[in-house]
Parts: structure tokens; sequence; C-alpha cells
């Protein structure tokens, strides 16, 4: 059976091979650069969400125990947004943009003429299987590349299903979809792209860099890490702990910008603790495996990690687990030390720890201790407070007075820093990510006499002085 299997794995990646060759040789045939094609791919794109909305639903439940409502909200909505407005900008972002001309080049052609760069991989996660590969393929289409797609094999349904539908409404040899796990993006990853964008965790994310970099193949990483949550003991925390426990509990805690942690003085604990029971009454009711709406862990692994976080801590709010339903009940575990497991490594999961700090500056203090995060949440009604503790740190975004929504608007740049990644997307950051912004000068051949300054000899040049 071995042998069985490796026919098999080598049948699957020779084929893989052979896509990853027909998309550059439909790139090269120069079918991507007109506008009028591209347009047409997101439009089909647009249709294949429209018509296969309740298939893609289904996937989701299968995989994630996504609920229903949640997945036009959390997924298909801003993956069409982002259509929509790639639609009606792609003539603006493709144009040539003139710039400033010196003084030598006064009555010549200066601009920036964004060009495809070929073809793209795009590697996506599974905790959103279609908005992380999706999202970048919209960029990628409108910028006029070729992109190979390799969702997650972790969300199962939803990559198989993506498989079938994307070559049915989109260019077959432009955008294929290549399924399989690590062995199979290793492979991938050994053949020559002109971009690499990768979603997933920091560990992978060095895989990756180092594959493209034996082709100097340039990458984009959006990972993750532990994404902090300030609570100002002076705001409304019956608000801040509503939209916390949204954020935290969604996608039952697998989400890259959800709020890890909070930070809180000691005085306010206890009542943020109470706001967040209060809530997850509200939404999940009094046994949350009951909920249509709060979901599951993606598979056993990620199940025993989450578990093993909370060893040796009594949780102040839920705690309960099934193994056989990968459940785990949303979790709130107070006076959490700075050096517990569970404040090491991302969580990924419905675990909320709250970490006691003494003050603001103990906050950004311990912010600027660690890595830096993906996201940073500031819950305070004080703008110059607010303002300065922006100041004085670092992340790859922040949200004020709420949790993730700065990842909705395309006009920002959605990515990490250090070790939460590298490179932006979202909107135009996306066009111009998977674009080479050509620098061209068109000159004339007249007005020689002008040019005469720079030519050799240097003799001749001083005496005519
Ligand atoms: P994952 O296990 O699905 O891996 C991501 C991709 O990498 C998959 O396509 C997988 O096939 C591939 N992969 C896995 N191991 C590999 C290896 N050894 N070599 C080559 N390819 C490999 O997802 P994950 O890593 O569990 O994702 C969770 C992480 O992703 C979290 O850290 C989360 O914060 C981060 N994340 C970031 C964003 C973002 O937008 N910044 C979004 C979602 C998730």
């Amino acid at each position: 059976t071995l042998h069985t299997m490796e026919i098999v794995l080598s049948f699957g990646i020779s084929y893989d091979r052979q896509a990853v060759k027909r998309a550059r040789e439909a790139f090269l045939s120069g079918r991507t650069r007109p506008l009028e094609f591209r347009l047409q791919q997101l439009h089909a794109l647009q249709r294949m969400l429209t018509e296969k909305e309740t298939e893609i639903s289904t996937a989701l439940k299968q995989d994630i125990n996504r609920s229903q409502y949640d997945t036009p909200l959390l997924e298909l909505i801003g993956i069409e947004n982002e259509i929509k407005l790639a639609t009606e900008k792609l003539a603006e972002w493709a144009a040539p943009r003139p710039v400033e001309r010196n003084l030598l080049t006064i009555s010549d052609e200066v601009y920036i003429q964004p060009e495809p760069l070929g073809v793209v991989l795009i590697i996506g996660a599974w905790n959103y299987p279609w908005a992380l590969t999706l999202l970048p393929l919209v960029g990628a289409i409108a910028a006029g590349n070729g992109a190979v797609v390799k969702p997650s094999e972790l969300s199962e349904f939803s990559s198989l299903l993506l498989r079938a539908l994307l070559p049915r409404y989109l260019d077959k040899d432009l955008y294929p979809v290549v399924t399989g796990g690590v062995s199979e993006t290793q492979e991938l990853l050994k053949l020559r792209f002109d971009h690499v964008f990768y979603t997933g965790s920091g560990t992978v994310g060095k895989v990756v860099m180092e594959a493209a970099a034996r082709h100097l193949t340039p990458v984009t990483l959006e990972l993750g890490g532990k994404s902090p949550c300030y609570i100002d003991k002076d705001c409304d925390i019956r608000v801040a702990c509503r939209r916390i426990t949204w954020g935290k509990f969604v996608n039952c805690g697998q989400t890259c910008i959800a709020p890890d942690f909070i930070l809180c003085e000691p005085c306010i604990q206890g009542r943020v603790v109470d706001r967040i029971r209060q809530t997850l009454l509200e939404f999940y009711g009094a046994d949350p495996k009951c909920s249509p709406d709060y979901g599951r862990i993606i598979n056993q692994r990620h199940f025993n990690r989450i578990m093993g976080l909370m060893e040796g801590y009594t949780p102040v709010v839920g705690g309960q687990s099934d193994a056989l339903q990968r459940y785990i009940a949303p979790t709130v575990l107070k006076d959490v030390p700075p050096h517990s497991r569970m404040m090491q490594e991302e969580i990924f999961g419905p675990l909320l720890p709250i970490v006691a700090v003494s003050d603001m500056d103990d906050a950004i203090r311990f912010i600027n201790e660690r890595e830096k995060p993906l996201a940073l949440y500031i819950f305070c009604s004080d703008k110059k407070a607010t303002k300065r503790m922006i100041e004085e740190t670092s992340s790859g975004g922040v949200t004020v007075n709420d949790v993730m929504m700065h990842y909705t608007l395309s006009s920002l740049p959605f990515g990490g820093v250090g070790q939460s990644g590298m490179g932006r997307y979202h909107g135009k950051h996306t066009f111009d990510q998977l674009s080479h912004q050509r620098a061209c000068l068109v000159r004339t051949l007249g007005m020689e006499s002008v040019n005469l300054a720079r030519y050799p000899p240097q003799d001749r040049r001083r005496a005519r002085r």
C-alpha cells in the first residue's frame, strides 16, 4: 500500500506541476492583460458566490460547524465588497500614474505603470477558507496575474468545493486549485512563482519564505500572534465586553485577529468577568453546546492543544468540553500569570485569559515586551490616552473601542508587522501588493545639446566651459 500511496502522491504532484505549467503558459499568452478580461473574471467569481452560497455554507458547517448566518457576514460579504471595489476602480488602479519630472526630463513622459507579476501562489488557512483564498485571488485577477490556489487540507469540505467550483466559473488554466497537505504544498513550493501569498502560522511562514528565497520570489506572509485587548477602567464596560465577547468567541475563537487576551486593572476584573458571562448567556444561551451559533474546533489535534493550555487553571466562566464533538465552551480565566503557557502561544480557540496590569503604562510595557501582534484593541473613552497608547506600541492594525472592525475597511492595509507578518492587502493594497510598480521614462531623441554635459571626455567639457 505504501507503494500505491507513493504512486497516487506522485501522480497528484505531477498533475499539480502540469497545472502550474498551464497557468504560466496562459499568463504568457497575454490574455490577462486587457482589463475587460480581468473584469469578466471578477464578475464570474461574483456569480459563483451568488449561485453557490448554500453549498459554501454547508461546507463550512461540515468543516467547522459555522452557523449559516455567520457565513455571509464573516466570509462572503467581505469578498463581494472587494470584487465590487476592484471592478469599479480597476481602470483607475491599473492606469499609468504620471509623476514629477526633473530639469533634465522636463519635456519627457515620466510615469509609474503597474504591471502583473506573473503567476502567484496563494496558500490559505482553514479558519476562513473562502475569504483567505479568494480575497488575495480578487487582487491577483485584478492585477492581471495567473494564480494557483492552495486551500488548507484541514477545511476539507470547503477545499474540495472550491476545487470543483472555481474552474466552472473562471479561466481553467489561469486559476487552478491544488488541494493537499504538507507534502503537496512543499512540492508546490519547489516550483518557481512570481509571488507567494501565504496565510497561516509563523512556523510554516518560515518554511514558505525559505522555499521562496531559493527562487528570489517575494512573499506576503499573513501570520498570527497574540492580539492584546486593553480595557481602561473608565470605559463603558458593558458595551466593551459585548464587543469583545463577540470577537473572541465567533468562529469558536479561531480568528487570526480575535482578541487573544485581556489586560485590565484588578479593580475592574470582576465586573469584566460578570459582563462577559452575561453576554455569553445572551449570545449562546445556558448551554452553548446546543446553540446553532456556536462553532467547534477544527480537529482533534487543535482540541487537545487548546485543552492542554487550560491545564492547571480553574476557569471562572465555561471550561466544559466534549472531545467527541470537539466542543470547548466559551471560557474565561482571570489573574492568569504572564508566564503561563496560555500567555506564550497564540490561543486560537475559545479561551479568554485576563491578565492584571496596574495601569495603562503597565499595559503598554506588557505589550512592548512581547512580539508585535497582528492587532491591538484599546477600550478607552479618553482620546488623549488612547492616542498615546497607539503611539507607544506597535501592531499590524489597531481598533479602538471595538474589535476586528479595521479588517472590514478596504481602505486600510491589512497585514502584520514583525512576527505577525509582512506585506499587506485588501482593496487597492492587494492590487499594489501583486503588481510591479514599473518605473517608466519615455524620452525623445531631440534636444541632444542638453545631454552633452554628461558625455566624456571630461577635458573637452572643461575646455568648453
Ligand atoms: P493551516 O494548518 O491550514 O496551514 C496554512 C497553510 O499552510 C495550509 O494551506 C497548509 O496546507 C500549509 N502548510 C501547513 N504546514 C505546512 C508545511 N510544513 N509546509 C508547507 N505548507 C504547509 O493553518 P494554520 O497554520 O493552523 O493557521 C492558523 C494560523 O494562521 C494562526 O496563527 C492564525 O493567526 C494565522 N492566520 C492569519 C491570518 C491573517 O490574515 N493574518 C488569517 C488566518 C489565520
